[in-house]
């Protein structure tokens, strides 16, 4: 009984010992995305990366008309469409639907090219992306390739090259010679390659790597806008008054369509504003493609040859691989830790 009681005795304190190792090991051991020295957020364990929490807000009302627009298309609208028979108007309604979430879930989760900051690009453990030459972004006696180093803008007569005046754009917070293209986000707190800008209603920045994304949400979005609008319009042809008096006349009944016509009225005005912003916005994102320009570059008028990445426009189906894996794990004694704490 006793050689019983001391073998389970023995076998709890060998647990205790793993489940004590296990906890120092986590204690020296983070993954990369639990330490990255900026305010992005992080889900899905650093696969998916956002912008700070502070653009929550604003994504709340993307969110919101969401909801609404859903609420009340199922509760007011898709059943005129299920019972005349113009089943397709519904179908088409919430393929655009769905579609719009995914492709704004895609460009509020991708990175959208963060460049890593100095002292983890001198650990050559953590480049996940091979075959770039990142000692561009690092040393400041690198000889930029001619083309890219001494570009005169045709219009201007002057030299718009990344070297002005002798220096090449140089990020004094990740510490980095930026590549052609790249600026520094203020609101994530990082250098994203190829900026376009910042938008708080997806939650993230908007650059390289998820520009392309973005479109497509902006094309889904207006487009689910006006398609709404079309439907709004046959519903109101629908109940015009000549219509209206061949229904029930409860007292109840013109009650509760009172309210509905309030809410359909509000949907309406909601539609129009949305589709018609959305419109003009990928109406100059078309303008600013055909022009390889980003929003960012347009707006401080910066000249952009074709050398510094312009035909990158013209890929869009090519992915670009991040600079960063930031699943990857950083022991407590690497280099790369030490210095960013
Ligand atoms: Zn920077
Ligand atoms: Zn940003």
């Amino acid at each position: 009984m006793r050689a019983l009681e001391r073998k389970d005795c023995c076998q709890e304190a060998q647990y205790t010992q793993v489940r004590e190792t296990n906890s120092e090991t986590e204690r020296k051991v983070k993954k990369l995305w639990e330490i990255w020295p900026a305010r992005n957020r992080f889900m899905w364990d650093g696969r998916w990366i956002c912008g700070p929490a502070d653009d929550l807000g604003a994504q709340l009302i993307v969110l919101a008309l969401f909801v609404f627009g859903g609420g009340v298309y199922i509760t007011f609208l898709i059943k005129h469409f299920l019972e005349g028979g113009l089943i397709f108007m519904p179908i088409i309604t919430i393929i655009l639907f769905f579609l719009s979430i995914v492709a704004y879930l895609i460009v509020h989760v991708t990175d959208p090219g963060i460049v890593p900051r100095k002292n983890f690009l001198l650990d050559d453990q953590l480049i996940k992306r091979k075959g770039v030459n990142l000692s561009y972004l690092t040393d400041p006696n690198y000889e930029l390739p001619v083309h890219i180093a001494d570009t005169i803008d045709p219009e201007e007569g002057i030299n718009t090259s990344p070297s002005k005046h002798g220096h090449r754009d140089y990020c004094s917070t990740c510490q980095i010679y930026r590549p052609p293209r790249t600026s520094h986000c203020s609101r994530c707190d990082n250098c994203i390659e190829v900026l376009d800008h910042h938008c708080p209603f997806v939650g993230n920045c908007i650059g390289k790597r998820n520009y392309k994304y973005f479109i497509a949400f902006v094309m889904l979005a207006s487009a689910l806008a006006f398609m709404l609008i079309v439907q709004l319009i046959c519903v109101a042809a629908e109940d015009t008054p000549a219509n209206e008096t061949s229904k029930s006349d409860s007292s109840e009944d013109s009650g509760s369509n009172g309210n509905g016509q309030l809410i359909l009225i509000i949907f309406g005005i909601a539609c129009m504003i949305v589709g018609i912003l959305l419109a003009c916005f990928i109406c100059f994102h078309f303008w600013l493609i055909n022009k390889g320009k980003t929003t960012r570059e347009y707006l401080k008028k910066k000249f952009v040859d074709e050398a510094w990445g312009k035909e990158q426009f013209d890929k869009w189906t090519e992915f670009t691989p991040s600079y960063v894996d930031y699943t990857q794990e950083i022991p407590k004694r690497s280099w790369y830790y030490q210095r960013i704490l």
